[in-house]
C-alpha cells in the first residue's frame, strides 16, 4: 500500500513539475528533449520494475518488523508514535545526505551514481535518472537505518513521499525569481541549488548534496550559493562523458563496469 501511495504521489508531482518548466523555463536546451527523455524515462521504468520485482518495499517492511520485535533505539526508547515519527524522518533525510556524500567519495559507489551526473541537461526527468544497482544498494542502506533507528512505518512511507518530491521538485528546470529562491534556500533545496551539484565543475559538484532540507549542506560546510559561472549558461554533467549519443540507454547499464572516470 505505502509503494502504491508514493508512486501515486511520485507521478502527481511529476507531471506538476513538467508543466511547471514547460510554462516557464529557468534554462533553454541546447540538446533535444529526445536525445535524453527516452533514456531518462526508460531507466525510470526500469527501476520501478526491478524493484517492485525485488525489494522496493524493504524498508517499509523493516520498519513494520522493527515495531513488531521492538528493534531500534526508538523503540527501545519507547518514544511516543509523533515524536518518533518527526525524529525518524530527521534522521532518515539526514542518512540519505551521507549516502549522497558517500556515493561521490567513494569510487565503486561512483561508478553507480555517476550515471545520474553523466545527464547533459537538467530537468524534471534528471530526478529518474539512476542506475537499478544504485537504488538497490540504496534500499537496503534505508533498511538497515530504519532498523538501527527502529523508524516508525508511518515515517518510511512520509519520508519516501518527501524525498521522490523533494528530487523532482530540485531537479526541475522551473523558473523561480531570485528573491524567492533566495527565501527558499534557508529551509529547502531549489533546483538553482541543486543545479550546482551537477556542473561538470568538481569543486561544485562536490557540494549542495541535500535532497530536501538545505541545513544538512550549511552544517557540514559542504553548501555552495552560486555556480563560477551564471545559472542559465553554467555546463551540466560531467568532463569526461560530453558525448549525447554515447549516453544511451545500454551504455548507461553498463557504464558502472567500465573504467573509472570523474
Ligand atoms: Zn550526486
Amino acid at each position: 500500500m505505502d509503494t502504491l501511495i508514493r508512486i501515486g504521489m511520485a507521478f502527481s508531482i511529476f507531471a506538476l513539475m513538467m508543466v511547471w518548466e514547460w510554462l516557464s523555463p529557468r534554462r533553454t536546451f541546447a540538446l533535444s528533449r529526445k536525445q535524453r527523455w527516452p533514456v531518462n524515462l526508460g531507466l525510470a521504468i526500469t527501476d520501478m520494475v526491478i524493484m517492485r520485482l525485488t525489494i522496493g518495499g524493504l524498508a517499509y517492511v523493516a520498519a513494520s518488523m522493527a515495531q513488531e520485535h521492538r528493534l531500534g533505539l526508538l523503540q527501545v526508547l519507547a518514544v511516543p508514535p509523533p515524536l518518533a515519527i518527526l525524529i525518524s524522518i530527521i534522521v532518515l533525510d539526514f542518512a540519505i545526505y551521507c549516502q549522497h556524500l558517500a556515493s561521490h567519495k567513494w569510487p565503486w559507489f561512483w561508478r553507480l551514481h555517476r550515471v545520474h551526473h553523466t545527464d547533459l541537461a537538467f530537468d524534471t526527468t534528471t530526478a529518474v535518472r539512476f542506475h537499478p544497482l544504485e537504488l538497490i544498494v540504496s534500499m537496503l542502506y534505508k533498511a538497515f537505518v530504519v532498523v538501527l533507528l527502529g523508524a516508525h512505518p508511518t515515517a518510511v512511507v512520509v519520508f519516501e513521499i518527501i524525498l521522490s518530491s523533494a528530487a523532482v521538485f530540485n531537479h526541475s528546470n522551473i523558473y523561480l525569481p531570485e528573491r524567492i529562491d533566495h527565501t527558499l534556500r534557508w529551509l529547502i533545496v531549489t533546483p538553482d541549488m541543486h543545479r550546482i551539484h551537477h556542473s561538470p565543475i568538481p569543486a561544485e559538484t562536490d557540494s549542495n548534496y541535500g535532497f530536501s532540507v538545505s541545513c544538512w549542506d550549511r552544517l557540514c560546510r559542504t553548501y555552495t550559493q552560486q555556480p563560477q559561472n551564471p545559472q542559465t549558461e553554467m555546463d551540466i554533467g560531467l568532463k569526461a562523458f560530453r558525448k549525447a549519443d554515447e549516453l544511451g540507454f545500454n551504455n548507461l547499464l553498463k557504464l558502472p563496469f567500465q573504467t573509472l572516470e570523474k
